[in-house]
């Protein structure tokens, strides 16, 4: 566990579910809705889903 950048995933829908991936950190399924802002994180294991030619689309992670 050296790793706590949040892990982002562009994503082409405001609703998304994530379970943890393919980690160890797997969690309950989880459905998450990103409203107006373009962007949420999971609760759960701060995954970041940031949605695709959405506000928070830079193409890359540099934030
Ligand atoms: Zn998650």
């Amino acid at each position: 566990m050296t790793i706590d950048v949040p892990e982002i995933r562009v994503v082409k829908s405001k609703s998304v579910a994530c379970d943890g991936g393919e980690e160890d950190l797997g969690h309950p399924k989880v459905y998450l809705n990103m409203g107006d802002e373009g962007r949420v994180d999971c609760p759960y294991c701060d995954a970041l889903f940031v949605l695709k030619d959405g506000p928070h689309d830079k193409g890359e992670a540099t934030d």
